[in-house]
C-alpha cells in the first residue's frame, strides 16, 4: 500500500505539532512505530486517506462515531447549526431538549450539565463529590482512563491500600496522595483501601464496563458490593460512562447492569462526533454546583448549539428499533470469525466483547483486570495491527483499545475483515 503522502505529512506535522499528533495514542508508539495514516474523508464504515487508499474503520473516532462517518441525519443537524450561528453565549432550547433526552434514557440523571469533553465531565464529578461529602480522596481502578486532569493521572502505589504516585510529569505528589488505585474486579483490595482511608474518601470512580484496557466486564456482584461498601463509608459512587453511555443499548451501562451511581460522567457518543461531555446525578448532589451551590464549573463552549444538535441527532438515530441488535449480530460474527481463525492458526487469543465493542488480546490467560491486559503479547498485537493496516483495515493503534463497530458496518465488511485477519494471524504465527 502506498502511503507516501501520509509519510510526507507526518514529517511536516512533526515540525509543527508536538510528536506530530494532537493526542499521543495516534502516534503508533503502542504498535512499535510506523507512519500514522493521514485521512481526508470518512463515510459510513470507511476512512479514505490522502494517498487514495480506503480503510474499513474500527477506530470509530475512539468511540463517538457509532452511527458511521457522515451519517446524513447528523450531518444535516450540524449543517443547520452552522447556518444558525454556532455560539451565542446564551441559553438555547436545544440544551433543554437534549438534557431531557438524556434524563429520559438514563433514570439516575435527575439534573445534568453539559461540558466539552469527557475529561471535563469526570473532573467535575470529582469536584462535586468532594464538595458534597466535604472529603478529599478518591479511589479509582488500575488501568482505567478517566481523561487527563491531574487527579486521574495517578498511578497505583506499592499495594492496594497505599496512596498513589504521579503518572505524568507535572502532577504533584500532593495531588497523587489524594488518589488510591486498586485492581478492578478485586473486592478484597477495594475493602483494604476503604478500611485504610474510608473516612476521607469522597468517591470511587468506576468504569462500570471497562473500555480502557480493552472491554472488561465486572464480575457478578462486584459493582453491587462496591456500591454498598462505598455508601456504608459515606462516600459517593461516580460512574465514568464516557465510553459506555449509548454504546450497548439506548441508555447507560448502569441500566444494563442494574447498579446505579450517585453521579455519572458521559462524553463521546452523546456528541455525535462533535466535542462534548456531560455529567449528572440526583438533584440533591447536583445542586452543589454554581450558580446554586459552592462548587464552580463553567465553560464558554458548554452546551454550544452545534454539539447539542449533533448529540440530539445522534440519539435520534440510536433510538431506532434494531440499531443495537444489528451491532450485536455484527459483533458476534466478528468475534466468532476471529476466534475460529485464531484457533485454526493456533495463535492463543482472548476475545472480550460486549455488543459492538470488542478487544482481541494475544494471550492464553483470561483478561479480567489491568495486569492481565498488560501481560498480553504486545509484539503479536503490533504484527497483527500492521498486517491489517496494510490490507486496509484500521484498528486503533494499541492493544488496550477496543474495536468499535458502527451501524454503518455490513456483513460484507466483517467478511472482508476476517479474510484480512487470516493473513494477519499467519504473520503473527510466523
Ligand atoms: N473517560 C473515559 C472512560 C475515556 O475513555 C475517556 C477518553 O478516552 C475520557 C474519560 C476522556 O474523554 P475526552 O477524551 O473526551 O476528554
Amino acid at each position: 500500500m502506498n502511503i507516501q503522502h501520509s509519510r510526507e505529512l507526518y514529517k511536516e506535522a512533526k515540525s509543527h505539532i508536538v510528536g506530530g499528533v494532537n493526542s499521543p495514542s495516534r502516534a503508533f508508539k503502542g504498535v512499535s512505530g510506523g507512519t500514522p495514516v493521514f485521512m481526508e474523508k470518512g463515510e459510513g464504515a470507511y476512512l479514505y486517506d490522502v494517498d487514495g487508499n480506503t480503510y474499513i474503520d474500527y477506530i470509530g473516532g475512539y468511540g463517538p462515531i457509532i452511527t458511521g462517518h457522515a451519517h446524513p441525519h447528523i450531518t444535516r443537524a450540524i449543517t443547520e447549526a452552522a447556518q444558525a450561528g454556532v455560539l451565542y453565549g446564551t441559553p438555547t432550547s436545544l440544551e433543554n431538549q437534549f438534557a431531557k433526552k438524556l434524563k429520559d434514557a438514563i433514570p439516575s440523571l435527575e439534573k445534568v450539565r453539559f461540558v466539552n469533553s469527557g475529561t471535563e465531565a469526570v473532573m467535575t464529578t470529582i469536584r462535586v463529590a468532594r464538595a458534597y461529602t466535604g472529603r478529599n480522596k478518591i479511589i479509582k481502578f488500575a488501568g482505567c482512563y478517566h481523561g487527563h486532569s491531574d487527579l486521574v493521572l495517578v498511578a497505583a502505589g506499592s499495594g492496594p491500600a497505599t496512596l498513589g504516585s504521579p503518572d505524568s510529569a507535572g502532577v504533584t505528589h500532593n495531588i497523587a496522595e489524594e488518589v488510591i488505585t486498586v485492581p478492578f474486579n478485586d473486592i478484597d483490595s477495594y475493602k483494604q483501601a476503604l478500611d485504610a482511608y474510608g473516612d476521607d474518601i469522597a468517591a470511587v470512580l468506576v468504569e462500570p464496563i471497562v473500555g480502557n484496557f480493552g472491554i472488561v466486564e465486572p464480575e457478578p456482584g462486584f459493582l453491587e458490593t462496591v456500591n454498598q461498601m462505598t455508601h456504608d463509608a459515606g462516600a459517593l459512587v461516580i460512574y465514568d460512562e464516557v465510553i459506555t453511555a449509548f454504546r450497548f443499548h439506548y441508555g447507560a451501562a448502569q441500566d444494563i447492569l442494574g447498579v446505579h451511581p450517585d453521579l455519572t460522567a458521559m462524553g463521546k457518543i452523546i456528541g455525535g462526533g462533535l466535542p462534548i461531555g456531560a455529567y449528572g446525578g440526583s438533584v440533591k448532589i447536583m445542586e452543589e454546583i454554581a450558580p446554586l451551590g459552592p462548587a464552580y464549573q463553567a465553560g464558554t463552549m458548554a452546551g454550544n448549539p452545534a454539539s447539542m444538535k449533533a448529540g440530539i441527532a445522534c440519539l435520534e438515530v440510536l433510538e431506532d428499533q434494531g440499531v443495537y441488535d444489528k451491532l450485536e449480530v455484527l459483533g458476534k460474527k466478528l468475534e466468532d470469525g476471529l476466534a475460529k481463525i485464531a484457533d485454526d492458526t493456533q495463535v492463543p487469543v482472548q476475545i472480550n466483547r460486549k455488543v459492538g465493542a470488542l478487544t482481541l488480546y494475544f494471550s492464553s490467560r483470561e483478561v479480567k483486570n489491568y495486569d492481565d491486559a498488560e501481560a498480553t503479547n504486545s509484539e503479536q498485537f503490533s504484527t497483527f495491527f500492521h498486517s491489517l493496516l496494510e490490507q486496509g483495515i484500521h484498528l486503533a493503534p494499541s492493544k488496550f483499545e477496543a474495536w468499535f463497530l458502527t451501524t454503518a458496518h455490513t456483513e460484507e465488511d466483517i467478511t472482508a475483515t476476517l479474510k484480512a485477519a487470516e493473513i494477519a494471524f499467519r504473520a503473527v504465527k510466523s
